[in-house]
């Protein structure tokens, strides 16, 4: 088990003063005690969502790598964050920066992780670097801050008590809703990161595989044109099929209703008349759990049981 070092908030944070055993960094055994790899939340749109504690730990490592140094570069001028040099570490050359990174570590010098924008690691570039000071046995402190799901979450209106971040879904049609089938019979709430120009396709995938379940499209949050829409997964549709998005935006959808609120007399009344109607078996429990909104699974197995003894009761 690793242990923990002093944080931030004792050693760079508070005291103003980064906690090296000397200048040299050497420790009281000898060794140079290795430095401290910070992630830093950075803002998903507006520049003043950044904290207090961040801005310090900036000014003060000695190697910031950014994800994007360009735009890193401007919110560093507009908090005079000066003279610490900044590197790119990107999806293209992580392997090869994890390396630059851990030597800057290993002599005792601390280095800023930053992503594009929000929290590294979170569907963005951080979690290798994280890991190899993990493994190295160098502390990592994960600085709170921003990051786009979690007021999309809040802001959606659902519940919030039990979810499931779910990131980017696969682009390709075919992956994409084989993955949503694996989610059917979830129940907590969903969240999804989505670029503009596929959210009616999602929407739409989201509508044909979980069904027309309450859902929001959470879109520029903390930006001048921040706006969230709220409503069945089909209205939702409808609205972006007309209103094409602009910007970015995540989708939350509420999980499948748990099997025990459900009304499965009246459901497999639907699926024996879809199958009255020559729809197969597997098709007819797809679809009416999709429109029901009730897990594929259970009503799979209850609408087996009442196929084979029609006559008994088959919520027993
Ligand atoms: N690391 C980031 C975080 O902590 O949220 C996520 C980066 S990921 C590459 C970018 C995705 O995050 C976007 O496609 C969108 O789904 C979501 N996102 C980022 N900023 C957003 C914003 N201001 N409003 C809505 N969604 C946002």
């Amino acid at each position: 088990m690793s242990r923990r070092r002093p944080s931030s908030a004792e050693g760079i944070g508070s005291s103003g003063s980064p906690k090296r055993q000397d200048p040299a960094g050497e420790n009281p055994e000898g060794g140079i005690s290795p430095g401290r790899l910070f992630v830093c939340p950075t803002p998903i749109g507006n520049l003043e969502d950044i904290t207090i504690r961040t801005l310090k730990v900036l000014r003060r490592v000695d190697l910031i790598a950014a994800e994007d140094t360009r735009k890193v570069k401007v919110l560093l001028e507009r908090y005079r964050v000066r003279r610490v040099p900044v590197v790119s570490y990107h999806r293209h050359n992580e392997e090869q920066r994890v390396g630059y990174i851990l030597e800057y570590l290993r002599r005792g010098r601390d280095v800023a992780l930053l992503s594009e924008a929000g929290t590294p690691g979170i569907s963005d570039p951080g979690e290798r670097a994280v890991r190899a000071a993990i493994r190295e046995g160098i502390p990592v402190e994960a600085l709170p801050g921003p990051t786009a799901f979690v007021p999309a979450l809040v802001v959606s209106g659902l519940s919030t008590r039990r979810f499931a971040f779910e990131g980017f879904l696969p682009r390709q049609a075919g992956a994409r809703r084989k993955y949503l089938e694996s989610l059917a019979d979830e129940e907590r709430t969903l969240v999804f990161y989505e670029a503009p120009h596929r959210l009616q396709e999602t929407l739409a995938d989201l509508l044909a595989v979980l069904g027309d379940r309450q859902a929001a499209v959470a879109r520029e949050l903390t930006k001048l044109h921040e706006e969230v829409l709220r409503g069945s997964v089909s209205e939702l549709l409808d609205h972006f099929t007309v209103n094409p998005p602009r910007g970015e935006v995540v989708v939350v959808i509420e999980g499948c209703r748990p099997p025990e609120d459900v009304d499965w007399e009246q459901v497999l009344r639907e699926v024996k008349r879809q199958r009255e109607a020559g729809v197969p078996f597997s098709e007819a429990v797809r679809r009416v759990a999709a429109e029901a909104g009730v897990p594929r699974r259970e009503l799979y197995r209850l609408a087996l049981k009442a196929e084979a003894a029609p006559d008994s009761e088959p919520l027993r």
